[in-house]
């Protein structure tokens, strides 16, 4: 198989369209069975679900190719079942997660001469979603849906080397209490666009969420789960109901126990604890860790030891040990890569 000319170094975080993607309906009680098609533009009813009271959800997930030359995804049945999860919150049918996994991997395979090659530091980024299809005007859920999975050539993350971020602690809320904050759906980021946008404009990276019931805890970014490492190198994370489950978050804390030997804990982090951590990281798909090297709490500054310069040294471990089972350089735990074959 040939792979397409593209600069695979050279890719940013944008869409670009690549020949094939699954399309499955939902009508009259049923999931149909679905297939792949190249048709990447869809025409909808104005008075679709999605386009007037927002029910849609999605995923993100990534296939690689490894050292020795396959292609593979990560964890794509956690993906799954986070996704029946959304679906259940939101009042869509389940789209079951073996059938997800196989629609991720058709996708992917018919999409190989995107996949970027080892070594270029780039992935294909593959984006399951589910939305209402059919017309709603009193508020209820539709009776039709679509699910689909599309898949985009990404970049690598830390381009020109690691940056640390600056992140500000936000006075907008993320998530409730008992809310949405746990699942992924569409809403939950249409609602925090303005407030990246702002902490963009005061030259922050990112928003730094407290629970909203008492503003005293630490949740998560917009798009990401923090991981902190104390001074006595424990690693710890938020644990709290409307913090979206990372896949990318839950395999570091497996592997800072598993691989590493490292003490860990999911506990309630107060923000007062901010100014002891010795690290901080961002995890998601999309950079694995990005590290945190200064959180502002409205003007206060809080300098993380591990510097401006580069990861912290449990940070660099964990990075590199997940990233070496995701390109099948250090063996992972069963069943966390499937293949596409
Ligand atoms: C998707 C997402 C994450 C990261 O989850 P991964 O499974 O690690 O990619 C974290 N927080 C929020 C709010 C998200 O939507």
């Amino acid at each position: 198989m040939e792979k397409k000319k593209i600069d695979w170094g050279g890719l940013g975080f944008d869409y670009i369209k690549t020949d094939w993607r699954f399309v499955a309906d939902y009508k009259e009680g049923a999931w149909e069975e679905g297939g792949l098609t190249d048709q990447g533009d869809l025409v909808i009813n104005e008075c679709a679900g999605v386009l007037q009271y927002s029910q849609s959800c999605f995923e993100g997930l990534k296939a690689y190719t490894t050292e020795d030359g396959r292609i593979v995804t990560f964890r794509p049945d956690l993906n799954g079942e986070r996704m029946e999860n959304s679906c259940r919150r939101l009042e869509m049918p389940v789209y079951p997660r073996e059938k997800f996994v196989d629609a991720v991997l058709r996708t992917v395979k018919a999409n190989e001469a995107f996949v970027p090659p080892y070594g270029s530091g780039a992935t294909l980024y593959i984006r399951p979603f589910m939305f209402a299809s059919g017309p709603v005007i009193g508020v209820k859920p539709s009776d039709e849906y679509q699910f689909r999975v599309f898949t985009t050539p990404v970049g690598p993350y830390f381009k020109g080397g690691v940056k640390p971020l600056t992140i500000r602690i936000s006075d907008f809320d993320r998530a409730a209490p008992n809310g949405t904050g746990h699942i992924k759906a569409g809403l939950n980021y249409a609602m925090s666009l303005y407030a990246i946008v702002d902490a963009h404009k005061q030259g922050f990276d990112e928003n730094m969420y407290l629970d909203a019931a008492t503003r005293t805890k630490v949740e998560e970014t917009g798009g990401a789960n923090f991981i902190f490492v104390t001074k006595d190198g424990k690693v710890v994370t938020p644990k709290s109901s409307s913090i979206l489950p990372s896949i990318t978050r839950r395999s570091l804390m497996y592997v800072a126990k598993e691989y590493l030997g490292l003490e860990t804990e999911e506990r309630e982090i107060y923000k007062e604890e901010l100014k002891d951590f010795a690290e901080c990281g961002l995890c998601g798909t999309a950079a694995v860790i990005s590290p945190v090297g200064k959180i502002v709490d409205h003007g206060d500054e809080i300098c993380l030891p591990c510097g401006m310069e580069d990861m912290g040294p449990v940070t660099r471990k964990l990075y590199d040990t997940l990233t070496g089972i995701q390109m099948g350089r250090i063996e992972a735990p069963a069943g966390w890569i499937r293949e596409i074959k």
